[in-house]
């Protein structure tokens, strides 16, 4: 028998029976037993796919693209744990010889920065790199957190359409990206091809906001040749130059523990304390200054964030029982992060105007509760941030 009072622990939001993911998560549905179909998924991925057979198309895959042009292939490379593992797959496993193509949000935290230089030299890359317009940032984040209740639409959206751009400017049509979406979302399942395309970065990435609706929505500040690393590269481009741009983890069995062992063990890859982890998992966001304030907007909107989001990818993989994984999160989640303080200073907002724009975008039935919140102690780095917004 199902004990249905276990879904209604953690402020009162209905749980998935099996992993601890809420009502408020996108895509979620729930089956008669009360299991989400997210973990329904992961069992798909465990017992329905022969990832032998997987393996066998990605050296094929390899194979035709291996020797073509100047590159085999882009890598997008953001320096934390998937990027990372995905060139090293690329080019330990599977021979290739890839450009490595990072767009710079303006946020990456020392340890990254030093954690990318000794990958690339490791491993011998060609590197590329942009850093978009920190005024036109500033104003990106304030217009997104105003219209979606995120502020980081352009971290999604650079990070997509830059490395895209890069493909068909070098004429490079086989793109890897790391971790496949079906690990957390329903958008696409382990039973369907899942394509990294335009249709995928409508859904996943860009909040529904191309770079020409940006425009239109910041008035006669900006053009769109100021939104150029932003700009999705036209159909006909990616058509012609027969772009494929793939999740690696589309065909090897995504396993982020075994792989954290792989790059700290071959790249001496270091983690670091992120605000909102436990420190069981010292890999998870630590390339990204504001990925406290992240999730905390996330919790404060959806009622869960990225505790839930890790300890359901340890019930998944038979690594943590269901109260632990509650325990982790009555413990972690949902804290007010110091960084909140040099995110509000880039925005040129206060708290207050803060706490009013989220509490807009929040998913019903979570109601969010400033009042009884708890600081979160400041991160060891983040005395070496750049503290001057101008
Ligand atoms: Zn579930």
């Amino acid at each position: 028998m199902t004990d249905w009072s276990q879904t209604h622990i953690l402020n009162n939001l209905r749980r998935c029976t099996r992993c601890t993911l809420p009502e408020t998560h996108e895509t979620i549905v729930f089956d008669e037993e009360g299991v989400c179909n997210i973990c329904r998924q992961h069992e798909f991925k465990k017992t329905n796919i022969d990832w032998e057979k997987k393996k066998v198309e990605l050296n094929e895959l390899a194979d035709n693209y291996r020797g073509k042009g100047a590159y085999d292939c882009i890598v997008p490379f953001s320096g934390g744990k998937d990027s990372t593992f995905t060139l090293w797959y690329i080019i330990k496993k599977l021979n290739l010889k890839p450009l490595v193509v990072s767009f710079d949000h303006g946020f990456y935290r020392p340890i990254n920065l030093e954690n990318n230089e000794r990958t690339q030299r490791k491993l011998g890359v060609d590197f590329l790199k942009l850093r978009s317009d920190w005024k036109i940032v500033r104003k990106l984040m304030l217009e997104s957190l105003d219209r979606k209740g995120d502020f980081d639409w352009h971290a999604h959206v650079g990070t997509f359409a830059y490395p895209m751009q890069i493909a068909v400017k070098f004429q490079t049509p086989l793109v890897f990206w790391g971790e496949p979406s079906s690990e957390y979302t329903a958008y696409y399942g382990y039973d369907s091809e899942e394509e990294v395309d335009e249709r995928r970065n409508s859904r996943l990435n860009n909040l529904g906001i191309t770079a020409e609706d940006m425009v239109g929505f910041l008035g006669d500040e900006v053009t769109l040749r100021d939104l150029q690393p932003y700009v999705y590269p036209k159909l006909k481009d990616l058509q012609d130059l027969k772009v494929r741009s793939v999740p690696l983890g589309s065909y090897i069995p995504w396993n982020v523990k075994e792989q954290y062992e792989i790059i700290k063990k071959e790249l001496d890859w270091k983690g670091i304390r992120v605000e909102g982890v436990p420190p069981q998992f010292p890999y998870e966001k630590t390339e990204y200054q504001l990925q406290g304030p992240r999730d905390y907007l996330k919790f404060i909107k959806r009622g869960y964030a990225r505790v839930t989001h890790l300890t359901s990818i340890e019930i998944w993989n038979n690594r943590m029982t269901r109260d632990e994984a509650v325990d982790l999160i009555e413990k972690y989640e949902g804290k007010r992060p110091s960084s909140l303080v040099y995110l509000l200073k880039i925005l040129g907002i206060d708290e207050n105007d803060w706490k009013k724009i989220a509490i807009t975008h929040s998913i019903p039935p979570y109601q969010h509760d400033f009042l009884n919140e708890e600081t979160e102690d400041p991160l060891p780095d983040m005395e070496q941030w750049e503290h001057n917004p101008c």
